[in-house]
């Protein structure tokens, strides 16, 4: 097992792309007895957080929560909607639009992937094309990862959904919003969303263990039609029973406390506070790569997530790039702090600074601070001024902050 000091002080910087750091308010929320999940206090929670979720995903339609990982959110949209053999639209945006293709695959779908150089997001109008040529409506779902964990990059939806319309095409649109939700805009019902997959475990700032489908009418309707097999993942039988605040199953009492707690966070916030902080934060995190001479993986900026940044290392003179493991390494052990590792064909050369869910200026700060300290102490080349860049433009947001304030 690693070992790090002997007693590291100081909280651990969990500075991942998710899970995220989880806010000591939703920890006291999920530290409570667990109680009868059949029973009268449980359904005022059930109630309450089948409610107020909607706000998160902009919606006023059902969403469904289930006690899994993002992967059986992924399921769950499918298994719901398609039967076996259909057809249906992904992009490769980075892992973890391949993930969702292989698991697509697995269940006796048929998917056309688009393929990417997962520095970019989705293209719609390369989806636009696919659709215009399938006149016959063979494909029956167009499915994008909404942001791509692995790479940083944000893919446009509402850009998405103008390519289903413009191509007159009822395929449903599906998308995973696991590590933008409660992070980076986004309107389940304004963009015509059909199934939004979510998880707890980052914007929501929840430990792991929640997924989340909000389904649209029409999604609703194709499941009366889907033939795929599902059972717990079965839409049916968990909207009949969440009409009264419960669940078929035994749902997760104590996450479901922090989940009631993490919403009436985030809505004391504001969502447009919370993206707006997260923009910030994104801007200083790439103002503090570019002063160290690095690069960020995604190449376009309008497309730039604004819940992490995917980092690629030097090279040496022989072309190689210094070792981002190593690295990490290197952080985790002297500054106790957890950064992200590049994923498949990323790994080695890329790491990612996580910069969502419970998060202010000064934890970007360290954060940032942290990574700097690391490019020296791993002996990785870099300019510096990265952390005083970051700073300078925290410290002008602020600033303008204040003199908004004062004029108002
Ligand atoms: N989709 C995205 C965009 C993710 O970031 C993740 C996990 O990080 C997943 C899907 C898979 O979710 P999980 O690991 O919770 O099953």
């Amino acid at each position: 097992m690693l070992k790090l000091n002997s007693h590291p002080t100081g909280r651990h910087f969990l500075q991942i792309p998710g899970p995220t750091n989880v806010p000591d308010r939703v920890l006291r929320a999920i530290d409570h007895p667990t109680i009868d999940h059949r029973g009268p206090e449980f359904q005022q929670l059930g109630l309450k957080v089948l409610r107020d979720i909607r706000v998160i995903f902009q919606t006023t339609q059902p969403v469904i929560i289930y006690g899994a990982s993002g992967t059986g959110a992924w399921e769950a949209a499918l298994v719901n909607t398609l039967s076996p053999g259909d057809r249906v639209l992904m992009f490769e945006t980075g892992h973890f639009a391949t993930l969702w293709k292989k698991l697509a695959e697995r269940l006796g779908l048929k998917p056309a992937f688009i393929g990417g150089d997962w520095r970019r997001g989705a293209d719609a109008a390369a989806i636009r094309e696919r659709l215009q040529h399938d006149g016959a409506h063979e494909i029956k779902a167009v499915c994008v990862v909404h942001n791509e964990t692995s790479t940083g990059v944000t893919s446009n939806i509402p850009a998405v959904r103008a390519a289903l319309d413009d191509a007159r095409h009822p395929a449903l649109l599906m998308v995973d919003t696991i590590s933008s939700l409660a992070s980076i805009d986004y309107r389940h019902d304004a963009w015509g969303v059909d199934v939004t997959v979510a998880g707890s475990q980052k914007g929501l700032m929840l430990p792991p263990g929640l997924s989340f489908n909000a389904v649209s009418a029409r999604a609703l309707e194709a499941s009366k039609r889907a033939r795929l097999p599902r059972s717990y993942w079965s839409w049916d039988e968990i909207l009949a029973a969440n009409a009264n605040g419960y669940w078929p199953y035994t749902p997760a009492t104590n996450l479901l406390y922090g989940l009631a707690e993490a919403i009436d966070i985030l809505l004391e916030e504001g969502l447009p506070n919370v993206f707006a902080r997260h923009d910030r934060h994104a801007e200083a995190t790439r103002r503090a790569v570019r002063g160290w001479g690095l690069e960020v993986l995604c190449a376009n900026p309008a497309e730039y997530s604004s819940s992490l940044t995917a980092v690629v290392m030097p090279k040496d003179a022989g072309g190689k790039h210094y070792d981002a493991d190593a690295f990490r390494k290197v952080v985790l052990e002297k500054f106790n702090m957890s950064l992200g590792t590049g994923l498949s064909k990323l790994a080695g050369w890329v790491f990612r600074i996580g910069h969502l869910g419970d998060f202010n200026d000064l934890s970007l700060a360290g954060t940032l601070a942290g990574v700097e300290m690391g490019l020296a102490a791993a002996g990785v080349p870099h300019r510096k001024g990265g952390v005083q860049a970051a700073l300078d433009y925290l410290a002008e947001c602020a600033a303008s902050a204040v003199r908004k304030r004062k004029a108002a």
